[in-house]
C-alpha cells in the first residue's frame, strides 16, 4: 500500500502535492518524493516520514504546475532513496508514481536492460517507466502507456508524466485505487477522495484497466484497447474524516474488515512451492535455526497476547521451548538467558519504549533477536538482528485488530519454517500448515458475514457491567481478558449468574472439546448466560449455548485467528451501543512511547 497524489493545472502543484501526500501519509510512510515538470522532470525524493523528507529535499527545484507525489510503503526493494518513487526511465523524461505490484517486473526488467536499459533501482516499478520509453520510441505518450500496459502483469495505481508533454498527465489503475479530482484550478489524482476534498468534491472513477489522459481543465477516460469510455463526474458531500473510514463508522471497524486482505498481504511472495521464504528478512542460517534451545518472546499489550498464541504454535509444532514475557519486566530484572537462545521481539509500531530496551537488553547478553513489526525502519527494526514485517498497512483504532492477526500470521509462518528445518514435522503435515494459512484469508471473509448474530448479542447483553472469556489450549489467549476455562472452578464460577455473559471460545479439538462442554453445562447449571465460537459442524455447542458463531473448520493452531473475529465484533458493536469513542478509548494512546 503506498499513496499517490497528482496536479496538472495553473497553481503551484508542490504545495498541493505535499498537503496531499500528508493526508494519504496513513497508506504508507516509509520513504515519499516529488517530481515536478519545469523544461526537465525535477525529482525530489528521500527515505523517511513525509515531514522529514520534507525538511531533507531542496524543494526550490520543485517549481511548476504539473507534477506527482508519493509516499511508500515498500514491497519490492528495500527502503533507501533510490527506491523511492517517483521512478524515471533512463533520459529522466518519463516519470511514474506507482502503488501496487508488477508481477512480471523480472522478466520485463531482463528483456529490457538487454535492450540497454539502465536501471536506478531494485523496485518493479521502475519498469514501467522504462517500458513506456522503449514504446515511445515508436508512437506517442498515450500510445506508449497504453501498450506498456498491455504487458504489465499485477496490480497499479499509475501517475506517469513526461517532459515533452508538458501540458498533460496520464493516470491508469488496475485492482488499486485511483480517482481523478476536478477542480476550479486543475486535475487531480490521488489514491483517495480525502486527499482531494480540499480542493474540489467533484470526482471521476477511475476503473481498472483504464487509462485517463490529463490536462489542466479536461478528462479523458481510455480503455486499454484505446476505446474512448464515458468519464462521468461524480459530486460528493462527505467530510474528510468520513472518507478515509472508507464508509465504516469507525477506523475499528474498518480494520476489522481489511483482516483478509491484510493476511493474504502478510502471505505474499512468503510461501513458494511448499516452502516459507523470508528472504534475508530474518538473517538466520539454517544451521542457527538448527541449534536454537529455546525462544523467548517480548512484547507488551495486543502483541504479547500474540506472543502466547505463538508460544503455543512453536511449542506444540516446532518442538521447542518457549517462554512470554513482558518487555517491561524483562528490561529490568537481569534474566539469564542461556547461549542459544532466540529472542523474539513483538511490536506493532515498533517504536514500543519497553520493547526496544527489553530487545537491546538481549542482544547486550549476546543473543539472536528477531522483530515482528508493522512500520518499515521503525526504531526496533534497526535494533534488532532480523525483521519480519507483518503486512497490515496503518493501523489507526487504538484497538489493535488486523496488527495482532498479522502477527499470528507471522508466528506461524515462523513456525513453519523452524518445523521444516527441525524436521519436527513430516512433509504432510508441513503441507497441510501451508493448506491451512492460505484458506484463512477466505475463512476470515465468512466469519466476517456473521456480523448480524453477534449484533444481536451486542445489543442483547451491552448493558451487562462483567463478563468472562474462557477456552482452553490455543484459545484461552485470546486478545480479551480471558481465562482458561479450567482456572473457571478456582475463582471465576462464583462469579456466574444471570447477569453474566460467559464467552466460551470452543472450536472443535480432540484435546479439549469435551472438556468445554462440561464446563458450558456447569455456567448452564448457574444460570448465567453463554454466547460459544465453535466450529461449523459441531452439533453439540448450540444445543447447550444461548448463541452460537461458527467459525469454518481449520487447523487447531490455526483456529484462534479466524475465533477472534467474532471477539473483535462483539467488543466493537457493544461499545458502539454504549456509544464509546472507539478509536481513542480514554487514556490509551496507539503506541506507548513512553516508559
Ligand atoms: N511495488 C512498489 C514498491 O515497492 C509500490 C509499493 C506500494 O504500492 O506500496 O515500490
Amino acid at each position: 500500500m503506498c499513496g499517490i497524489v497528482g496536479y496538472i493545472g495553473d497553481g503551484e502543484a508542490y504545495p498541493i502535492l505535499l498537503k496531499g501526500l500528508k493526508n494519504l501519509e496513513y497508506r504508507g510512510y516509509d520513504s515519499a518524493g516529488f517530481a515536478i515538470v519545469n523544461k526537465g522532470i525535477a525529482i525530489e525524493k528521500d527515505i523517511g516520514r513525509i515531514e522529514d523528507v520534507e525538511k531533507r529535499i531542496d524543494n526550490s527545484l520543485l517549481k511548476g504546475c504539473v507534477g506527482l507525489g508519493h509516499c511508500r510503503w515498500a514491497t519490492h526493494g528495500s527502503v533507501t532513496k533510490s527506491n523511492a518513487h517517483p521512478h524515471a526511465d533512463c533520459s529522466n523524461k518519463i516519470v511514474v508514481v506507482h502503488n501496487g505490484i508488477i508481477e512480471n517486473y523480472s522478466q520485463l526488467k531482463e528483456k529490457l536492460m538487454q535492450k540497454n536499459h539502465f536501471f536506478s533501482s531494485e523496485t518493479d516499478t521502475e519498469v514501467i517507466a522504462h517500458l513506456i520509453e522503449e514504446h515511445m520510441k515508436n508512437s506517442g505518450f498515450e500510445e506508449a502507456v497504453r501498450n506498456a500496459l498491455k504487458e504489465v502483469n499485477g496490480s497499479y495505481a499509475l501517475g506517469v508524466i513526461c517532459a515533452d508533454e508538458p501540458s498533460k498527465m496520464i493516470a491508469a489503475r488496475n485492482e488499486s485505487p485511483l480517482i481523478i479530482g476536478k477542480g476550479n484550478d486543475g486535475v487531480f489524482i490521488a489514491s483517495d477522495i480525502p486527499a482531494l476534498l480540499e480542493y474540489t468534491n467533484k470526482f471521476v472513477y477511475l476503473h481498472d484497466k483504464e487509462i485517463a489522459l490529463l490536462a489542466k481543465d479536461s478528462v479523458d477516460i481510455f480503455g486499454l484497447d484505446g476505446g474512448k469510455k464515458d468519464a462521468k463526474i461524480s459530486t460528493i458531500h462527505w467530510g474528510r474524516e468520513d472518507a478515509e473510514k472508507g464508509g465504516y463508522k469507525h477506523f475499528m471497524l474498518k480494520e476489522i474488515y481489511e483482516q483478509p486482505r491484510a493476511i493474504t498481504e502478510t502471505l505474499n511472495g512468503r510461501l513458494k512451492n511448499g516452502n516459507v521464504i523470508f528472504d534475508e528478512e530474518i538473517n538466520l542460517s539454517g544451521e542457527e535455526i538448527l541449534k536454537i534451545e529455546n525462544i523467548k518472546m517480548i512484547g507488551c499489550g495486543t502483541s504479547w497476547h500474540a506472543a502466547l498464541v505463538g508460544k503455543f504454535m512453536l511449542e506444540e509444532l516446532a518442538k521447542i521451548p518457549t517462554e512470554v514475557e513482558y518487555a517491561s519486566e524483562f528490561r529490568y530484572r537481569n534474566p539469564l538467558i542461556k547461549k542459544n537462545t532466540l529472542v523474539i521481539a513483538i511490536s506493532q509500531s515498533g517504536e514500543t519504549a519497553d520493547t526496544i530496551a527489553a530487545l537491546k537488553e538481549a542482544k547486550k547478553l549476546g543473543v539472536k533477536t528477531i522483530a515482528i513489526c508493522n512500520v518499515r525502519g521503525s526504531s526496533i527494526t534497526r535494533a534488532a538482528d532480523g525483521v519480519v514485517y507483518t503486512m497490515a498497512g496503518p493501523e489507526i483504532g487504538v484497538a489493535s485488530t488486523k496488527a495482532f492477526t498479522t502477527q499470528l500470521a507471522v508466528l506461524y509462518l515462523l513456525t513453519i519454517l523452524f518445523s521444516k528445518i527441525r524436521k519436527t514435522l513430516n512433509d504432510k503435515q508441513l503441507k497441510d500448515m501451508i493448506d491451512g494459512i492460505r484458506k484463512i484469508p477466505l475463512q476470515m471473509a465468512s466469519v466476517l458475514n456473521e456480523d448480524m448474530e453477534i449484533m444481536n448479542c451486542a445489543e442483547l447483553y451491552h448493558k451487562k457491567t462483567n463478563s468472562l472469556y474462557l477456552g482452553r489450549g490455543v484459545i484461552s489467549y485470546m486478545h480479551a481478558e480471558g481465562y482458561p476455562a479450567a482456572e473457571m472452578k478456582h475463582g471465576p464460577i462464583a462469579l456466574i449468574d444471570e447477569n453474566m455473559p460467559v464467552v466460551f471460545i470452543a472450536p472443535h479439538d480432540i484435546y479439549t472439546h469435551s472438556k468445554i462442554l462440561g464446563n458450558i453445562e456447569e455456567v448452564k447449571a448457574r444460570g448465567g448466560i453463554v454466547i460459544a465460537i465453535a466450529t461449523e459442524g459441531d452439533s453439540e455447542i448450540p444445543k447447550k449455548a444461548d448463541h452460537t458463531i461458527f467459525i469454518p473448520k481449520t487447523l487447531y493452531t490455526l483456529s484462534s485467528m479466524l475465533a477472534v473475529i467474532p471477539l473483535q465484533l462483539l467488543a466493537y458493536h457493544i461499545a458502539d451501543k454504549l456509544g464509546k469513542d472507539i478509536d481513542k478509548p480514554r487514556n490509551l494512546a496507539k503506541s506507548v512511547v513512553v516508559e
